[in-house]
Order: C-alpha cells, then structure tokens, then sequence
C-alpha cells in the first residue's frame, strides 16, 4: 500500500542513498567469515586505542543529554585548527552538516552546483528543498572550476566543491578554488567538502581555512569517519566566518550530535601520531591499488584519498563477481568501480581477486 499523504514536490523522484553492502550480510548470504569491505571509504586501522579508553568513561555518562554547545570539543578543534570556536560548526557526520546548509541557503527553484561524477549527497539535499540539481562535468577526473563559474546563474544559491573529489579522489589546487570564490557572488553560498583533507599530499591544496576569513559564504566541511576512524560515531565540523556559524545554530537540532561523538572526537585530537600512521598507510595502499591496477592495462584516477577510481565495461557485472568472491567494493554507475584502500592484506587480496576475474571474463580492459 502506498504512503497515502501527499509528498513534499520533489520527494516521490528522490532516490534514497545506498550504502555500501554491509560486511556482515555478505558473509552471510556466501556463509564465509572472512570477507573484506573496501567500498565505503573507511579507515582499515580504525581509531586511536585513546579514543578506546575514553570510551568507557563516557558509556557511564549516557543517561544525560551530551552537552549542546559542544564546549570541551570546540575548543579543542580550535586548538588544532587555529581558529577561534566561535567559527566552528559540528554536525552528525558532516552528511548531516551538508543536508542543513542547504535547508539553511534554499528555497524551491534555486539551483544547485556540483561536480558529476560526485558525492551522491549533493543532488539529493538540491531535490530535497526543491531546487534544481546542476551537476558539471568533471575534468580529466578533475573538477572544472571555470566550468561552475559557466554554470553560475542569478538563480544559483549553493554550490559544493568536493576536493578531494569523491568518487575520483582527485584535486583541484586551493588558488583555483580562490579563483572561483573571487568571481562567485557572495550570495551564492560555496561548501568546500574536505571529507578527505588529512590523506592529501599535493601541495597546492592546502591553507582552506585561511580563506574562510576572506569569503563570508564559504563554509569548509570536514569530518572525523575518514582518517581518524570514527565513521560509526558520525561526527564532522565545519570551519565559517562567526556570522554563517551563529545563523547555523538556528537551523541544527538541540544536542545534535551525541555524547559519545563528542568525548570520542575529543580523544581522537589527542592522539594525531595515530592518524599520521593511517594516513601513511593509505599512501603506500593507494600508490599500490594505483601501480596493479595499471598493470592490468587500466587507467586510474590521481587519487589524493583513500580510495581509486577507474573506469571499466561491465563495471556491475565485476563488482558482483568481487561480491562472489568476498570482496565488496563499490560500482559507480555501469562503467565505473571505486575501491577503498585496506590493509596490506585486504589491498592485495583485491588485486589478485581482480586479476583473475578479469582474466576468466573477458571484460575488455580499457585503454
Ligand atoms: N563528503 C564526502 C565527499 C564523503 O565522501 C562523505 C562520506 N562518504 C561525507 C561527506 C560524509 O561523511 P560523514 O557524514 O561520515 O562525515
């Protein structure tokens, strides 16, 4: 029986998010106990053992509401950040913060600006508010920001650069970014989604947040589920000048984001050796997923994340004979596969998987 009260416009054509197949329902459904998920961009090495021992402290407090101005965890992000808490946002996941910046700047037929292919989000939190998603296409992977400065219309009210890019993990150089900014008009507001911010190397990417003071409609998303290993939690922030943070706190939940997130991300901050050591990690992982798959005669993308993105035919077809195999990683439309770097162990695994199951398929290897 269908839902019988009449959906906001725009609701019925949304498309729920599907996330990656969970570990435990394919070991199920293949009765195996030993399968590797390296599809949703998570971090092998899970969190500092601080965030461990902090854990049990805080289970004892759950019977109270978390604190609703975040204070100790403000003011530790300010510490490390360098700025000043009172330009701090955090939300359930930067996810959450992506969905409320967008109730916050749209009003039905405003356009939204994207990268395509991109963060699936983004079209979503557009249709969610009646807008209209305006997706450009990437670049050599890349996003082509001369092209959103095109897309740009007295319409447009949000735009999300996503860098490094997801899916692709791609960068586009923080000059480039300001470039944008200079031409953007300052009622358009501009989310640049560092989700992946502590994995890139590229030296020209780096200093956002120093920007921020400069450009009062943008706001700088990062979180704690990637490199500090925290996704289960769901906690990220975001960096703004004080006047986008104080309109913010209108439009967040009371208390939105739980107690546990709060002390946990407070405790992952302490521990910043541990990240090193993840990120370093996901460098050697990603130049090797890079390295085999173009000995397979592939073409992957630049990736400055923690996971590859190449395109291939039949790009369903394998990922369900990876599934078969106990590996799960993520197809992006028909010809295209993510995969996220694991351990050692978990990023070989799928090599050789992959290997095998190029070979007895006869999928045509691209260029
Ligand atoms: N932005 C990008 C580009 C992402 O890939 C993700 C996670 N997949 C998020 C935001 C949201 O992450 P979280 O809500 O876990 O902070």
């Amino acid at each position: 029986m269908a839902f019988p009260v009449p959906l906001r416009k725009n609701l019925s054509s949304l498309k729920p998010y599907i996330p990656g197949k969970p570990i435990e329902e394919l070991e199920r459904e293949l009765g195996i106990k030993n399968a590797s998920k390296i599809a949703s961009n998570e971090n092998p090495l899970g969190p500092s053992p601080k965030v461990l021992q902090a854990l049990e402290k805080a289970l004892s407090k759950i019977s109270r509401y978390p604190d609703g101005g975040a204070h100790n965890l403000s003011q530790a992000l300010s510490k490390y950040l360098g700025v000043t808490a009172d330009r701090i946002i955090l939300g359930q996941g930067s996810n959450e913060l992506l969905v409320l910046l967008g109730q916050m700047v749209l009003n039905p037929g405003d356009e939204v600006i994207y990268a395509e292919p991109g963060f699936i989000i983004y079209p979503l939190v557009a249709q969610l508010f009646e807008a209209k998603p305006c997706p450009v296409a990437l670049k050599d992977f890349t996003h082509d920001l001369k092209a959103f400065a095109d897309a740009l219309t007295p319409k447009t009210r949000l735009v999300y650069i996503c860098n490094p890019n997801n899916p692709t993990g791609t960068t586009v150089p923080l000059l480039a970014v300001e470039a944008f900014l200079k031409i953007c008009p300052s009622d358009v507001l501009v989310v640049l989604d560092e989700a992946y911010y502590e994995y890139v190397e590229e030296k020209t990417y780096f200093e956002s947040l120093r920007i921020t003071e400069k450009y009062p409609n943008l706001v700088v998303l990062r979180t704690f589920s990637k490199a500090f290993g925290l996704a289960g939690l769901r906690i990220g922030y975001g960096i703004a000048r004080p006047e986008l943070a104080e309109v913010f706190q209108k439009t967040r939940r009371p208390c939105n984001v739980n107690s546990l997130a709060l002390v946990e991300a407070e405790a992952a901050l302490t521990d910043i050796p541990h990240v090193k050591k993840v990120t370093e990690l996901n460098s050697r992982m990603r130049t090797k997923l890079r390295e085999g798959l173009k000995g397979l005669g592939l073409n992957p993308a630049l990736t400055q994340a923690n996971f590859v993105y190449f395109e291939i035919p039949k790009a369903p077809e394998l990922y369900q004979q990876l599934l078969q195999k106990g590996v799960i990683i993520r197809p992006m439309g028909p010809n295209a596969l993510r995969v996220t770097t694991g351990t050692e162990q978990e990023t070989e695994n799928f090599l050789k998987v992959f290997e095998e199951i190029l070979m007895s398929s006869g999928v045509q290897k691209a260029k």
